[in-house]
């Protein structure tokens, strides 16, 4: 088989890597000019960095596959994960049972039962019991209205920005029971993935790996569009390749795995029930700025920041998980929020944005002066984070889609797992089953 495969992240490399191993030809084109979408990496410091912080869980066996797969196993680290919680003026620990002990904001008797749902959400298999509930409701009524606003509204409105009080209860349970998977037994301490070349490496190994095996991968390679014939059937692709005119490919089958609001735009002609559910999911965009320092900001590794007074929700300081060395002796800092495209935050600029946030670093460590900063970078990520409302499973648009032979792979078909690259790569080698699976049969 012959197979076009839209956008070269995780899941249309993974899908070329599985078609490629099978013997069949899969070419992917990338708009982009690297690999890796999502997960791509820039140069800083003579080493290579996530444009956003990332990093494995031990439940991320697809992507672990992988990378031993590709020969990069001995480059993948597992590494104790420091997470702390910034709330009334301090940073607390917040990594272990003991840590949420302690945790004095909230009452002995709140801390107690917000161990004790944790745990029992832990063990908790059965997630469509959670699907018609908002984890607003489902959190307020468990654990109390206290207890959500103190620790859980500043995590929802983290990721999910004003959509916060509309996310389903799945999506947390995702959350938890999977993170739970990261700890070590009886240590209770959770440890993290990191391929130490980046996981720009991982991609552009899998890219070497699809050539290797009879493949093509083009990066600053745009589709146009899908074509499709009279009756309804996807027949190649127009592209243009980088200095070239557009030009139409044809292929047996076709995988897309760009955001929704892509795909509507390369095929026209769906049919209205499933354009619905197309254009009815919404996502938010990741913004980020990066700070190179010449010293450490704070001890932790990951911090979420539960204070709205701080213009940023999250602050995650990679060089507290992987050695500076790597980066030139540089320490980096991600300060990071999800909002809407239309938002005042994703319209401003890096130097304005620098602005807003340099204020606040002296919260997170008083000590702090800019002179400490050596280098910034402004990334912007659309297409980041689908939003997860109730009953979400119903509105999740089938891999086969309406129109003949064209297959569709993106981060809105995840669940009930959150996106992440893990779950892109196992996506993108499904999909790739079934396209062999309809050739043959067909
Ligand atoms: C800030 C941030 C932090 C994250 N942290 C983690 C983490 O710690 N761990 C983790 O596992 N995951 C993390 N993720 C999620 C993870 O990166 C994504 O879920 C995953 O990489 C998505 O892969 P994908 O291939 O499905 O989509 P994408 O990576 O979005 O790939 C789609 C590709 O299609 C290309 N494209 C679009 N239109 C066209 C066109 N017309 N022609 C050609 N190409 C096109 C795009 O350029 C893109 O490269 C994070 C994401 C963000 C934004």
């Amino acid at each position: 088989m012959r197979v076009g495969i839209i956008g070269g992240g995780a899941a249309g490399l993974a899908a070329a890597y599985e078609l490629t191993k099978q013997g069949h030809y899969a070419e992917v084109f990338e708009a982009a000019p690297f690999l890796g979408g999502q997960a791509s990496t820039f140069e800083v410091g003579g080493g290579q960095l996530e444009r956003g912080y990332h990093h494995l869980f031990v439940s991320d066996t697809a992507m672990t596959e992988l990378i031993h797969e590709l020969g990069l196993g001995d480059q993948l680290a597992w590494l104790e994960s420091k997470v702390g919680f910034y709330h009334s003026g301090r940073i607390w620990d917040f990594a272990t049972p003991m840590d949420l002990l302690r945790f004095k904001p909230l009452t002995l008797l709140q801390r107690l039962r917000l161990g004790l749902w944790t745990f029992a959400l832990q063990k908790t298999r059965n997630w469509q019991k959670f699907e018609g509930v908002t984890a607003q409701d489902w959190l307020t009524r468990h654990l109390g209205a206290e207890t959500y606003r103190t620790i859980w509204e500043p995590m929802l409105r983290g990721k999910f920005g004003e959509y916060y009080d509309q996310i389903s209860m799945t999506w947390l349970w995702g959350k938890i029971y999977l993170r739970v998977a990261s700890r070590e037994k009886g240590l209770q301490k959770e440890r993290l993935g990191y391929p130490m070349g980046s996981f720009g490496e991982v991609f552009d190994r899998l890219g070497e790996r699809i050539v290797q095996q009879g493949g093509a991968v083009h990066i600053s390679a745009r589709v146009n569009r899908v074509a499709v014939d009279d009756d309804g059937a996807a027949t190649g692709l127009e592209v243009q390749l980088a200095g070239q005119d557009a030009e139409v490919r044809e292929y047996d089958a076709v995988i897309a795995t760009t955001p929704s609001y892509v795909f509507t735009r390369l095929v026209s002609d769906l049919p209205p029930d499933y354009l619905d559910k197309l254009v009815n999911v919404r996502y938010l965009a990741a913004v980020l700025i990066i700070l190179t320092l010449d010293r450490p900001l704070s001890p932790k590794y990951w911090l979420n920041i539960a204070d709205r007074s701080l213009p940023f929700v999250g602050l995650i300081e990679h060089t507290n998980m992987i050695d500076p060395a790597l980066y030139g002796g540089r320490h980096i800092v991600y300060l990071t929020n999800y909002t809407a495209r239309e938002s005042d935050l994703y319209q401003k600029n890096d130097a304005e944005l620098l602005e807003d946030f340099i204020p606040h670093l002296q919260k997170i460590n008083p000590e702090f002066d800019r002179s400490w900063i050596r280098e910034y970078y402004h990334h912007k990520v659309d297409g980041a984070q689908p939003i997860i409302g109730v009953n979400y499973s119903q509105r999740i648009p089938d891999h086969r889609t309406p129109i003949r032979n064209l297959y569709l792979a993106n981060t809105t078909q995840i669940y009930p797992e959150d996106r992440g690259t893990n779950y892109s790569v196992r996506m993108g080698r499904q999909v790739a089953e079934m396209v062999v699976r309809d050739g043959v049969g067909g």
